[in-house]
């Protein structure tokens, strides 16, 4: 079953992701185009002393080493693990943690990586500082010998605000050899941003989102190039059991045969709504508008601007009759699917956040958050500018 994890074209020369998206060779025994389904959990052996490759499928399964060995490629990592979900990976990595250890994260974290950070405070003996990890001396402020795990986002949702993530890597390996930092990259996915090339531990990414597309499975990878590291990572999911299903690795493989072609849709289509938005004389958040404070820090590490983006009407109760009033744009949390997305973070998505805090961290009540999708672009506009016009927020 086992496929190289690069490609290398006859030159020697990497293939470029669009590529890489799409093509994988296995050992299949029928050379299947489609890598099969191994709905199997149990593998039986030749001997009662001979183990081959694989025996259980909670330790293994072909159809994961397949989609693991595939991400490799596109994450351009030594290793990669596919589990239950992107909070799956996040507690696969939490694992990594003892009590005494501190912990560095962003203020405007995804919700769920909160809660499980909050939980490990509460219950585990672990000292979470949130700061602004986008402003690099926030972070420094708080390393010290007991940091054993810095987690980053970039950009942050829904703020999107932009981190250094190569400037805070290299401060806290200098300072805490030891020290892991970890990115959550769902964001922008491999297509965009791979965190892994500036010399962080582990790259994590809800594959729920962009890479999976079509919002029908929920699922997590975890990347890496130590080796040690992998270990101890896998070591966790096969101690725990939340590695992907077959079915939901299949699945996985699918999507991401499209991941080029849709990230590259959306995006477009994202930069088009910003601009409109812009126009407009609306306050909008998008790395693709060279108005956004961190333009230059963002296009430093990315090579896109990815396809989420919020912005203000200046009220709330205007923006909760924007969101009532668009139809193409379903109310939806979650974000990364082919179809566009419309939410109130402060109403949905962060709304178990306390109102102080939200107020602290400067989260606008009445942000709009949009996550684009890979319809007609003037269709998207026209829906958006009619529902902000019947909502009063702009002039027809
Ligand atoms: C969705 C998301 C997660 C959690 O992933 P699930 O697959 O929903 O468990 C983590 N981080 C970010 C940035 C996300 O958007």
């Amino acid at each position: 079953m086992s496929l190289s994890p690069a490609s290398p074209t006859p030159s020697g020369r990497r293939y470029k992701l669009d590529t890489e998206v799409v093509y994988s060779e296995s050992s299949d025994q029928y050379r299947a185009s489609s890598v099969p389904i191994y709905q199997t959990a149990t593998f039986k052996q030749a001997s009662g002393t001979e183990m081959g490759e694989y025996d259980y499928t909670r330790s293994g399964n072909p159809t994961r080493t397949h989609l693991e060995r595939h991400l490799a490629k596109i994450m351009n990592a030594r290793r990669t693990l596919a589990v239950a979900s992107g909070m799956s990976a996040m507690d696969v990595i939490s694992r990594l943690l003892k009590p005494g250890d501190e912990v560095i994260a962003g203020d405007d974290l995804y919700g769920g990586t909160n809660r499980l950070l909050t939980y490990l405070a509460t219950n585990g003996g672990i000292t979470v500082h949130h700061v602004d990890t986008t402003k690099v001396d926030a972070v420094k402020s708080k390393v010290n010998s007991r940091t054993a795990l810095v987690l980053l986002e970039s950009p942050t949702n829904p703020l999107i605000k932009i981190c250094d993530i190569p400037t805070v890597t290299k401060f806290v390996k200098a300072t805490v050899p030891e020290a892991i930092v970890a990115v959550d990259n769902t964001m922008l996915s491999p297509m965009a941003q791979n965190p892994l090339d500036f010399g962080v531990d582990i790259v994590y990414e809800s594959a729920t989102k962009f890479l999976s597309g079509h919002h029908d499975i929920m699922a997590g990878v975890l990347a890496v190039n130590d080796e040690q590291i992998g270990d101890r990572l896998f070591f966790t999911i096969n101690a725990t059991g939340c590695g992907l299903a077959p079915f939901d690795c299949w699945l996985l493989l699918r999507g991401i045969k499209t991941l080029a072609i849709r990230f590259e849709k959306a995006q477009k289509n994202a930069q088009l709504v910003a601009e409109f938005l812009e126009e407009r004389s609306l306050k909008v958040r998008y790395p693709g508008l060279k108005s956004h404070p961190q333009y230059d820090l963002h296009w430093s590490m990315a090579t896109g601007a990815g396809a989420v983006l919020s912005f203000e009407t200046g009220s709330v109760e205007i923006s909760e009759r924007v969101v009532e009033s668009a139809r193409l744009w379903g109310i939806s949390v979650s974000f990364g699917c082919v179809n566009s997305l419309i939410s109130m973070p402060c109403k949905m998505s962060h709304a178990s956040i306390d109102p102080k805090v939200r107020a602290e961290r400067e989260m606008p009540e009445d942000l709009i958050r949009l996550c684009v999708g890979i319809e007609d672009a003037s269709d998207l506009v026209d829906d958006l500018k009619s529902a902000l016009v019947q909502a009063g927020a702009i002039k027809a």
